[in-house]
């Protein structure tokens, strides 16, 4: 169990670059280097781990789609960022390889249906009958709050009619941010936490631990009256004492690399519909700055929606899939319905 846990470990710290939590980042330069250096001693221990996910990854990938247009960029994009955090591209395919064989038995399906209904159309049926089902999907928004883009980020769920959760930082909550967090929550939007300081969890002592998460939670608390239902370790980065001394599920998520300013918005917005799929988490960030996932939010949003997606909160995917909330959850969710501790 241990050694899973730590292997596992090792897989999250490197997921967390991309999942983005590197990225509170777009401004503080402090943080960055601490964040870069500690993603490349990561990475070489868990490289030959991570590889053979990859590699699985990849030619399922090639079998369902030999994708013409979208592919070419969609790798370019790991390639960048892989010089600077090679981690990244690695979590967010290793995410990708269980859900994709929940889409199969969906087409399989899709296509027996068709075949019986009208024999003409079997080429064409599969595009067609797919965005027929309601897929759920959870956008979730890492870093806040602020004042500046935090609202914006709720001026565009507004514009679609839809919500979202955020993960707040306890120290980004002021009086003035307070306000924003209560907009968010009077919208319907869920607040949950992501720790007071945003540090490497990971590396603290129980008691540390415990004081990260309840700053946050009796901020949010005296914000909203409600307590916060789900955690987002910084980084992804896991130990077991914190899951044995967070009482709430862990929370990750498919991410592009959006706390990188080098990501511009359509790649962030192709990323994110190249990786999402039934019962997903999307992590993004709503940090001071970041105006490349607003934008990218514009093309994201009403296009999952033509694809059949609806937006819930996270404690809505859950109930509507039929999972559990449960404390002694030791799973780090990426998509709700994954099996394995972290996909
Ligand atoms: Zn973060």
């Amino acid at each position: 169990m241990k050694r899973n846990i730590t292997k596992l470990l090792a897989l999250l710290l490197a997921g967390a670059m991309l999942t983005g939590c590197a990225s509170d980042t777009p401004s503080a330069s402090s943080s960055d280097s601490a964040v870069t250096a500690e993603a490349s001693s990561t990475t070489e221990n868990q490289e030959s781990a991570e590889g053979s996910a990859q590699s699985t990854t990849t030619s399922s990938q090639t079998t369902t789609t030999p994708a013409p247009a979208l592919p070419t960029e969609e790798e370019s994009a790991p390639a960048d960022e892989s010089e600077e955090t090679p981690a990244d591209s690695v979590t967010v395919e290793s995410v990708q390889a269980p859900a994709e064989s929940e889409e199969a038995p969906v087409q399989t399906s899709a296509t027996t249906t068709t075949a019986a209904t009208t024999t003409t159309t079997t080429e064409q049926q599969t595009p067609e009958e797919v965005p027929m089902e309601e897929k759920l999907i959870a956008l979730t928004f890492d870093d806040g709050p602020n004042t500046t883009t935090t609202p914006q980020v709720l001026d565009v769920l507004e514009k679609y009619d839809i919500t979202a959760s955020f993960f707040l930082i306890g120290n980004n909550i002021t009086d003035a941010s307070a306000e924003v967090v209560k907009r968010a929550y009077d919208m319907g939007c869920e607040i949950h936490n992501h720790s007071k300081s945003h540090p490497y969890m990971n590396e603290m002592s129980v008691d540390e631990i415990i004081a990260e998460f309840q700053y946050t939670d009796n901020k949010v608390f005296e914000i909203t009256g409600e307590h916060t239902g789900f955690f987002r370790p910084p980084y992804i980065a896991v130990s077991q004492d914190m899951l044995d001394n967070i009482d709430v599920p862990f929370i990750a998520g498919i991410g592009c690399n959006d706390w990188d300013p080098k990501v511009p918005a359509d790649r962030r917005a192709k990323m994110i519909l190249k990786q999402a799929k039934d019962g997903d988490v999307i992590l993004l960030h709503d940090a001071e700055g970041n105006d490349l996932t607003v934008e990218a939010l514009d093309t994201i949003i009403p296009e999952l929606k033509a694809q059949g997606y609806r937006f819930v909160t996270v404690t809505e995917l859950f109930n509507e899939k039929g999972i559990e909330i449960s404390a002694d959850d030791t799973k780090v969710y990426t998509n709700v319905l994954q099996k394995g501790q972290f996909g």
